[in-house]
């Protein structure tokens, strides 16, 4: 008897739980006329491998082919990288260079072009970053018939998550990725909500919503530490001459 009846009670708190977490979120009644309706965003357009794209009316342009204004070096410089022809170019030796601004949630969209011919093999060709909060790295290399260990290839939440599969193009063909980042949480100096991150490569979904372990870094994974809510978008200066053109962000609304 006192079996069944702690049997049934828990049934019936898993329903109330299930319930009310169903429920929640819906302080609106269903289709209701009154529920402010979203705001109107110009999508832009898609990019060619001829021609880059437009940016949503919506997004910050960081770079659209003309100057590094967005951009500065390791010191707060001017940033050095090649500008010409629409496209930035790394120069190696200058370092990575970081935006003026800082982001924490965002949507971001970089585009890239490998080094062509290619030179190098693994980790040695082709090699760059588009680095999350200056902090978490998503790998850019040419992964395009050059073998690297997996969690260190194109699109790689490096040293953490190889991508799904391996969407990379040729050298010298324009590649895309589409980024939505969501920034980690701290408390009392501990982490509460580590970052997690989704990535498109090409329009290939590669990684899903993964949870990062923590910063990213060469032969280790060290942990967490408490930082700002917002920081920088940095590109890496590997050595390697890797172009970028129409990159822009959308800052989301966090808890979305
Ligand atoms: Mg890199």
């Amino acid at each position: 008897m006192t079996r069944t009846f702690s049997s049934l009670t828990a049934v019936f708190l898993i329903s109330l739980v299930q319930l009310s977490a169903a429920q929640a979120p819906m302080k609106w009644k269903i289709h209701d006329l009154n529920r402010p309706l979203p705001p109107i965003v110009d999508p832009g357009t898609a990019s060619t491998q001829d021609a880059p794209g437009h940016a949503p009316s919506d997004a910050v342009v960081l770079f659209d082919g003309k100057d590094l204004s967005r951009w500065v070096d390791g010191d707060g410089k001017p940033a050095r990288w090649k500008v010409e022809n629409g496209y930035m170019e790394v120069v190696a030796k200058t370092g990575n260079i970081s935006t003026r601004d800082s982001f924490g949630d965002c949507q971001l969209h970089v585009e890239f072009a490998e080094p062509s011919p290619g030179k190098g093999e693994s980790q040695e060709r082709g090699n760059s970053g588009v680095f999350l909060m200056s902090t978490y790295e998503i790998q850019v290399l040419d992964s395009y018939e050059n073998k690297t260990y997996a969690d260190g290839q194109a699109s790689a939440v490096y040293g953490q998550y190889p991508p799904q599969v391996n969407a990379a193009r040729p050298p010298a063909q324009w590649q895309t990725y589409d980024i939505i980042f969501h920034r980690p949480h701290f408390k009392d100096g501990k982490v509460t909500q580590p970052a997690r991150v989704t990535v498109l490569h090409n329009g290939v979904l590669v990684q899903d919503n993964v949870e990062l372990t923590g910063p990213t870094a060469h032969g280790e994974r060290p942990p967490y530490k408490a930082g700002p809510d917002k920081m920088p978008l940095q590109l890496q200066d590997h050595g390697n001459p890797v172009r970028y053109r129409n990159i822009w962000i959308r800052e989301l609304q966090e808890g979305q």
